[in-house]
């Protein structure tokens, strides 16, 4: 079966010629036995399907664009971009929002190389993804000999990768896959890399011998359950507490333990802060939500537990305004995270449903001792905050600014809390994350941990394609361009997606110096007049431009409803904005403090 296209294997070209040959005969001699063949890219194929991989997110091109028709060919889906990097944030997102390993199929070194960047950003997002990628022969690599694309793929990929293969021979292709599954989403998940040489891809065998090869592994996600003193310890540190808190991280929103941090939360009458992507997890707007009190939580809560998520950066590392007396419970996977940052008074290492499942039994034989004025306290908080909040939303302020946009965005979105929210850039980031309110879990995605531009589109097609749900994607102009190419896959496949491109001109505004074409623009300077709407017609979306909130608000309505590709250009003020949104501090200023 050395034809490319093939669902199921048939007879080789040579078998069918001996057969032919043997019917003629007249002595009726019994015709040659000719088994049939297939290829290293078609056990790679069937051992993915065998596994449940039902997508692959890639770019087609030597020595893999076989391997892609043959996966087709199988009834796997395969979803073709523009750039590797998307078609790898597409993947990270499949895993973010499945729980199972996005895969990313690329072609060798600089495909690799695009596609390893979004690798290596699920792996610090804990998202479970594998990149699968062909290299070329190995040995004019490892002696500097110069050959086709020639890169030794699987040294560059380990260090930003949790776990990294390679495969030689066919016959180690199943093996390679059940790994790198099994790599992804046991313990923490993140991205795995597996590179497949040319001559494994190539490398002819029966197609019997093939088959035999392909193994469904046992228990591929065993739970792992926390010790009950661990978890003893954790039950009487919260009941304990005067003034608790329970931090819920995206690590509970990939663990899809929704019901479990409900029961946690009511159960205890606890206030929860969510992490940006564990947003709707439990609905923002729920009566213990203490989202709009971040800082009272962090200078006074005596006791926190964190669910899934990391004292990193984006908590300070635990220090700065924590209260330095306050003590911390963390509900983690990884052993090795604990103690990263600050003393954990009570760590409890396994999986979050086991985990969460034993702290609330224990909670049945323990009184909470939690004073009431501290929850009413941040009730009133936040009554007086979301009520000041909502008003920078009001004003209907033209040209617009993010918050006059956001107020119409908010209107629509709330009214459909079943889009799934795609959201990067600065000010568009920061003050999107605070403006719209989520009521599901796993329906944001954004820049995460790392805080990096480049995630849109991709993200878009893995959240479309994974969940089957209509997508909005909220874009700066600035972080729109590292993808917006890939707006046309989410055109070529149909996806209901909206992206709304809010262009101030500028990484973070457009006031530096201008496009007068007399000088060059600033370096923060990109086009206030440009027109991304003009970008979604050359690929056939319906496309908006506007000016106003009112026409936003009445084009995002129309587009959401439509479930196509649409694209709205939603101008701005040049003005609107700051340099580095909410996190300018980090820039390199003398005398002040960046530690995080
Ligand atoms: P956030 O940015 O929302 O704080 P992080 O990505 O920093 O979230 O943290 C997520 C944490 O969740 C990681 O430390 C990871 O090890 C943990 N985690 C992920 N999946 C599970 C799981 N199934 N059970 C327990 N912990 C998990
Ligand atoms: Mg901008």
């Amino acid at each position: 079966m050395l034809e490319t296209n093939n669902t199921s294997a048939v007879p080789s070209g040579a078998a069918k010629a001996g057969q032919e040959a043997g019917a003629a005969c007249s002595c009726q001699k019994p015709a040659p036995h000719f088994p049939e063949q297939v290829t290293g890219m078609y056990v790679l194929a069937r051992a993915l399907k065998t596994i449940g991989i039902d997508t692959i997110y890639g770019l087609v091109g030597i020595p893999i664009t076989e391997a892609a028709y043959i996966a087709q060919g199988q009834g796997i889906r395969f979803v073709g971009f523009r750039h590797e990097q998307q078609a790898g944030m597409a993947a990270a997102t499949h895993g973010f929002m499945t729980g199972k390993p996005g895969v990313l199929m690329t072609v060798s070194s600089l495909g690799f190389m695009n596609g390893l960047t979004a690798t290596a950003n699920a792996t610090v997002n804990c998202y479970p993804m594998i990149q699968i990628s062909g290299s070329s022969v190995r040995e004019p690599i490892d002696l500097l000999q110069g050959t086709y694309e020639g890169l030794d793929q699987l040294n560059v990929a380990k260090p930003v990768v949790k776990a990294a293969y390679r495969v030689n021979r066919a016959e180690d292709i199943p093996t390679g896959v059940v790994r790198a599954y099994r790599a992804a989403i046991s313990g923490r998940p993140g991205g795995v890399y597996l590179d497949i040489t040319t001559p494994a891809l190539g490398q002819v065998l029966d197609h019997d011998v093939a088959e035999a090869l392909l193994q469904m592994p046992v228990d591929l996600a065993p739970s792992m359950i926390p010790a009950p003193e661990s978890v003893d310890r954790a039950v009487k540190m919260l009941a304990s507490a005067k003034k608790p808190a329970i931090l819920v991280g995206k690590g509970a929103a990939q663990a899809r333990v929704e019901d479990l941090v409900k029961t946690l939360v009511e159960k205890t009458g606890v206030p929860f802060y969510p992490m940006s992507m564990a947003k709707g997890i439990l609905p923002d707007n729920h009566p213990l939500s203490a989202i709009s009190a971040r800082s009272t939580i962090m200078e006074d809560a005596d006791v926190v537990m964190l669910v899934g998520a990391r004292l990193n950066w984006l908590l300070s590392r635990g220090h700065g305004k924590w209260n330095k007396e306050g003590k911390f419970i963390q509900l983690d996977i990884d052993p090795e995270e604990i103690d990263s940052n600050r003393h954990i008074d009570a760590p409890v290492i396994g999986d979050l449903r086991s985990s969460l499942e034993a702290i609330i039994a224990g909670l049945d034989n323990v009184k909470m001792e939690m004073d009431p004025a501290w929850v009413s306290g941040i009730q009133n908080e936040s009554k007086v905050k979301n009520a000041k909040f909502l008003e920078r939303l009001q004003p209907k302020t033209v040209p617009m600014t993010h918050w006059s946009a956001l107020g119409a965005a908010k209107k629509v979105l709330e009214a459909n809390p079943d889009v799934i929210l795609v959201n990067e850039g600065a000010n568009t980031l920061d003050d999107t994350r605070d403006s719209i309110d989520m009521f599901l879990p796993r329906h944001r995605v954004d820049c995460a941990t790392w805080a990096i531009m480049g995630m849109g589109m991709g993200s878009c097609v893995g959240a479309a394609v994974a969940t089957g749900k209509s997508v909005v994607a909220i874009e700066g102009d600035s972080a729109f361009g590292f993808s917006g190419m890939d707006f046309s896959t989410i055109c070529r496949f149909n996806l209901p997606v909206t992206v709304c491109v809010f262009n101030n001109g500028g990484i973070y505004n457009g006031i530096g110096e201008p496009l007068d074409k007399t000088t060059d623009p600033a370096p923060t300077t990109l086009d206030i007049n440009a027109r991304y709407d003009k970008l979604g017609e050359a690929f056939g979306a319906k496309t908006y431009y506007v000016t106003t909130p009112d026409e936003f608000q009445a084009a995002l309505t129309e587009a959401v409803a439509s479930k196509k590709p649409c694209l709205i250009d939603v101008q701005l003020a040049a003005d609107a904005g700051k340099e580095s949104g909410h996190i300018g501090y980090l820039n390199p200023t003398p005398l002040i403090d960046i530690t995080v």
